[in-house]
């Protein structure tokens, strides 16, 4: 068998493309766009990408999807069709560790695919063809990602009347987070995960689904999730208000101190 060549891709840029804005949700993204001066939109299949600068930098900005296949395309697309050179994805989750509350934010120090189980061929949670079941965004791009996100925290209260919706003053986490196909919104299913992975922060629905592609076309990544919910039965209540009145506000504060810093030193 001869090795094979690479298709030409003349979009694509390697380290120096666009940075890849993926949002899980249209409010989150809507708020992303209105702050674009230049966006333009191209649709690539059934979605649509904005192309344009926010704070300076060229990027990419898209709605996610929800679950893991969705978001799989999403990134796929990003990183073949539209070069990018890294990908950070926003959007919520359900809080499993411990410490964890209502309004924090998780940053994933390591994403794992929590339905994944190929045993007895493969050990649970192990990724086929890869050998291993967490993958891992750069340390560098995770720690400066976390120090971001603490940094845009310290003044949220000025957008999020956090007293009034009964909320603390967020802290940010680093750690597990867990991925899979399935809205967790009882207690036992919580416990359950909490069982196979201990050291499990959040859960949601597309985080390693992203890391995967990144990891097959060698892109940094960086997950940041606001936590909406304990993954319980109270899980639903609310989901749309606190999206539109915390996660939105939260995510384009994150992503915009992080577009400011990283003009800021490049
Ligand atoms: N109400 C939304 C559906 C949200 S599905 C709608 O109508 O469109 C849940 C989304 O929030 C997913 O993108 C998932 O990543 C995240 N999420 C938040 N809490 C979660 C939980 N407890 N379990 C799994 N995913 C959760």
């Amino acid at each position: 068998m001869h090795a094979a060549s690479s298709i030409d891709r003349p979009d694509h840029n390697g380290s120096s493309g666009p940075i890849g804005l993926m949002a899980a949700m249209p409010q989150e993204l809507q708020a992303l766009i209105d702050l674009m001066p230049d966006e333009a939109s191209v649709r690539c299949g059934s979605r649509i990408f904005w192309r344009g600068h926010l704070h300076g930098q060229e990027v990419v900005a898209v709605l996610s999807g929800i679950g893991k296949v969705a978001a799989a395309i999403t990134a796929t697309l990003l990183a073949d069709a539209f070069g990018v050179s890294q990908i950070w994805f926003t959007g919520v989750a359900g809080g499993l560790g411990a410490e964890v509350r209502v309004g924090d934010v998780v940053v994933g120090e390591a994403l794992i695919q929590h339905d994944m189980d190929a045993s007895p061929l493969f050990p649970k949670h192990e990724l086929p063809g890869l050998g291993l079941s967490r993958l891992h965004p750069p340390v560098a791009l995770t720690r400066w990602v976390h120090d971001g996100v603490a940094q845009a925290l310290l003044d949220v209260h000025r957008h999020v009347p956090l007293h009034a919706l009964g909320l603390p003053q967020p802290r940010v986490h680093q750690g597990l987070i867990a991925s899979g196909d399935q809205f967790v919104a009882s207690a036992e299913d919580a416990d359950t995960l909490r069982h196979h992975l201990p050291d499990v922060l959040a859960v949601e629905m597309e985080g390693a689904a992203v890391a995967q592609v990144c990891d097959a076309f060698g892109l940094p990544f960086a997950v940041v999730r606001t936590i909406s919910d304990r993954a319980d039965a109270s899980a639903h209540l609310d989901f749309t208000r606190f999206i539109e009145q915390v996660a939105s506000p939260y995510s384009l504060a994150i992503v915009s101190a992080l577009l400011k810093s990283k003009s800021s030193v490049a």
